[in-house]
């Protein structure tokens, strides 16, 4: 039995992991669950499961949920960040899951590192903010963190078997999102509701945002970085309108391989659990006879200026990469709100990063410190565009 914790239970990874979890009832076995605010979600889950460990948000969260349980908690429960790493923590978990959104679960993940545990990672904001301190975290744990991102799956899986230096570069494949090949002019018009009907995947609102402006693959980017330390110059990124190939590796003998495989979170959720096992599949086989042409082009770098601000703040390094981050969850709320235009969330990024002075962030109080400012600047920045629709 491999026994799992789930950060970010209720949310569409979350669900997914629960699924293979009862897809391989013989294999694995859920030991704690956290979730954000989602009480109905979080108590159907613990019905199912019946976790040793649970978590919500907020007090007021863990209140709801010990009512929707008949007014009985499992005896390790909590709230925020301290219920995240109790979950993260509890001693007969061994893989943890890491999917909720955003980075309150930071802390989480540096204390399961330190506890030994395995760390499955669906979270990008954890690596793009902290990649240095959660990587070298793991290797002087000696703990794996296997990506969950189907992109970094999928280099994970190409990479199996290879040495280092035997990569030329990572391709990492973009949908190009619901706007691919719009014009331009268009984009500073388009609302949250047509910015959240992606083409093919079903995520939740801040990931889907986050590929309609392109900015989901500048993370990505950077999140490619620390997992297989590899620079931002081999490093690139091509649409591929049809998500079938999740992402290459260019070897230096000019040799490709790619991952192939459907467009489904149980199938990288499964190989981070599985791993270095394979398991039998948790959905239908792919039919290559049936899926039509598969298409790769350049990204539209001028109509999503997203992405090369990622690539800017990944060369610059060190403390960049956080502001960028916290500065698009700012900048994404805000257009989830109706309150910023579209065209708007790169320009808010982007007057941080000119606004900040790069430095170390060597520690997590330098993280949150320079997080914590890149959020007061980008409501700043914000404000100073709102919109009313
Ligand atoms: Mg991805």
């Amino acid at each position: 039995m491999t026994r799992i914790a789930i950060l970010g239970a209720t949310g569409s990874i979350g669900t997914s992991a629960l699924a293979v979890v009862e897809t391989h009832a013989g294999r694995l076995q859920v030991v704690g669950l956290a979730a954000g605010h989602n009480v109905e979600g979080m108590a159907a889950a613990m019905a199912r499961h019946a976790p040793a460990a649970v978590a919500m948000a907020t007090g007021a969260g863990l209140d709801a949920l010990r009512a929707a349980c008949g007014g009985v908690l499992p005896p390790v429960h909590g709230a925020g960040s301290e219920g995240l790493v109790a979950v993260a923590t509890h001693p007969d978990v061994e893989i943890v899951l890491c999917a909720s959104s955003g980075t309150a679960a930071l802390e989480a993940v540096l204390a399961a590192i330190e506890a030994g545990k395995t760390i499955a990672l669906a979270n990008k904001e954890v690596l793009v903010m902290a990649g240095g301190l959660v990587m070298d975290a793991a290797r002087r744990k000696g703990v794996p963190i296997l990506p969950v991102d189907s992109e970094h799956n999928a280099i994970h899986q190409c990479l199996h078997g290879h040495a280092h230096g035997e990569v030329r570069r990572l391709i990492l494949t973009a949908s190009g999102g619901p706007f691919r090949g719009r014009p331009a002019a268009s984009l500073a018009a388009v609302t949250a509701a047509d910015a959240l009907r992606h083409p093919t995947w079903q995520m939740g609102p801040k990931i889907t945002i986050d590929s309609a402006t392109l900015m989901n693959k500048g993370l990505e980017v950077i999140e490619a970085h620390w997992l297989f330390d590899v620079p931002a110059a081999d490093i690139s990124v091509v649409v591929h309108p049809q998500s079938i190939v999740h992402s290459l590796v260019e070897f230096r003998d000019g040799s490709i391989l790619a991952q192939m495989g459907r467009t489904d979170m149980q199938l990288p959720i499964q190989y981070a659990f599985s791993y270095p096992e394979r398991w039998d599949a948790p959905v239908p086989f792919l039919d290559l006879t049936r899926m039509g042409a598969l298409e790769f082009h350049e990204p539209a770098w001028d109509d999503f200026p997203c992405l090369r601000l990622a690539f800017r703040a990944l060369e610059a390094d060190r403390s960049l990469p956080i502001v960028l981050n916290a500065a698009n969850e700012v900048a994404v709320a805000s257009f989830l709100e109706g309150t910023l235009a579209f065209t708007g969330i790169p320009r808010v990024i982007e007057a941080c990063m000119n606004a900040h002075d790069p430095g170390p962030a060597a520690t997590l109080d330098q993280v949150r410190r320079i997080d914590a400012w890149a959020r007061t600047r980008a409501a700043a920045e914000a404000a100073r565009d709102r919109i009313d629709r």
